[in-house]
């Protein structure tokens, strides 16, 4: 029989063979200890001060604007604080709602100084939960923050990713429970999957997951009045499933589905057998103008990164791309550009009183003044020096500044990726 499929009803930005370009791994940019934020900047002076940094031709003096572009959040207003405490200055806002850049911000900031350095990216709230002397999997949670004005309360952060993803994720959740894998004879191993997610038509939400019948299954199974399985289910589609899909289970996973009762394929309904997206969305060109929405897949079925920081590291890689667009163009060719882009984890720490934002780097870029490109640095780049690097003093103290000194316990409580101990 002719594979079938139904691929295409999605737009073309889902379409398996549409390229995505490529955004960091989560998992691998943890392999690294995130830095406290003021640590990061106070290390990020000193770099820029270094034979490293002035052997990309950039400059730095004490006439350099900070500037900072993240979300609105007051979960994250400890970055103004360390920008202002290491400089002297107020930073310079390029940021909007959800960590967004702002690339209508430059002409402004250009013109308050000749040279830029950028701190900025999106953010996620982390609740280390209880301490353990060895860390496992369910002592912290990411996606939200003790409000301290809500006492005893935790909320969403951030609350504007988190409202994007939201509802792609409870259709997500949904399609885990209600696919299901049944064998009738401990043999074959068949799929049955509600018709709203083989065709879009089906359902009337705006949000549409379709499960990829080249890729979960091989053919629907014919009916035989003699097998009281293959006769149909209202509102249900029944396959036999791929037996790539199978061959690629993890172990112990395949007898699970292999039970005469319906079992619902959970997590295992990753990215490779998908496809989610908003039919309300704006889309400009076949791209969606909100860049995140073609990566949502991979958001919520990632079985190695929590989805929402995953969510945050997926937004600073396409808007650290935004960033360095906008620095490239003709405009800016007479400024100078320090960018550090990653993302902000949001704690509040009791022991404080405060929120504490660790920054993890995704990566750095160097723009000299009169130069078109940048210098770029990987994150295990940025790693590999910061690591040596003594922060740079800063022109006000620290501990008056955020209120509290620096928070070491806050940097130890955070513990993903669970290391085995
Ligand atoms: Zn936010």
């Amino acid at each position: 029989m002719t594979q079938m499929t139904n691929r295409h009803w999605l737009p073309l930005y889902c379409n398996p063979q549409s390229l995505l370009p490529s955004v960091q791994e989560t998992i691998v940019l943890f392999q690294e200890r995130p830095y406290l934020f003021q640590d990061f900047v106070g290390k990020a002076i000193t770099f820029l001060q270094s034979d490293e940094a002035r052997k990309t031709g950039f400059e730095y003096d004490e006439t350099a604007l900070p500037c900072k572009w993240k979300c609105a959040d007051e979960s994250v207003f400890g970055v103004d604080l360390c920008l202002y405490a290491y400089s002297g200055h107020y930073p310079f806002d390029k940021g909007s709602l959800g960590g967004r850049f702002n690339d209508s911000s430059l002409p402004a900031a250009t013109h308050h100084s000749k040279s830029n350095i950028d701190f900025g990216g999106a953010h996620v709230g982390y609740c280390a939960g209880v301490h353990s002397p060895c860390p496992d999997a369910s002592s912290g949670r990411f996606g939200a923050i003790e409000r301290p004005l809500r006492a005893g309360e935790a909320s969403t952060d951030c609350g504007y990713l988190m409202g994007i993803i939201e509802p792609f994720k409870e259709v997500y959740d949904d399609a885990c429970q209600s696919v299901q894998l049944f064998s009738p004879d401990r043999y074959h191993v068949l799929v049955s999957i509600p018709n709203e997610y083989l065709q879009p038509s089906w359902s009337s939400h705006h949000i549409k997951l379709l499960v990829d019948v080249e890729t979960l299954t091989s053919e629907p199974v014919p009916y035989d009045v003699n097998k009281p399985y293959t006769h149909k289910i209202a509102g249900r589609t029944l396959f036999k499933v791929s037996p790539r899909f199978l061959d690629s289970l993890p172990e112990g996973k395949a007898e699970i589905f292999t039970s005469p009762d319906p079992t619902p394929i959970g997590e295992e309904l990753i990215a490779e057998h998908f496809h989610i997206y908003d039919s309300e969305a704006e889309v400009i060109n076949d791209m969606p103008s909100l860049r995140f929405l073609p990566y949502m897949r991979y958001i919520l079925s990632s079985k190695l990164a929590p989805y929402p920081l995953k969510a945050a590291v997926t937004h600073s890689n396409i808007e650290h791309n935004r960033l360095v667009d906008a620095v490239r163009t003709e405009r800016c060719r007479p400024y100078s550009f320090a960018s550090f882009t990653g993302v902000f984890i949001d704690i509040y720490d009791e022991q404080v009183d405060a929120y504490v934002n660790l920054f993890q780097p995704i990566g750095v870029s160097i723009k000299p003044a009169g130069h078109a490109r940048e210098v770029e640095f990987s994150s295990a780049e940025v790693h590999h020096m910061f690591d040596k690097l003594k922060p740079a003093e800063p022109k006000l103290g620290l501990g008056g500044v955020l209120g509290y000194p620096r928070p070491q316990h806050v940097l130890d409580s955070f513990n993903y990726p669970i290391i085995d101990c």
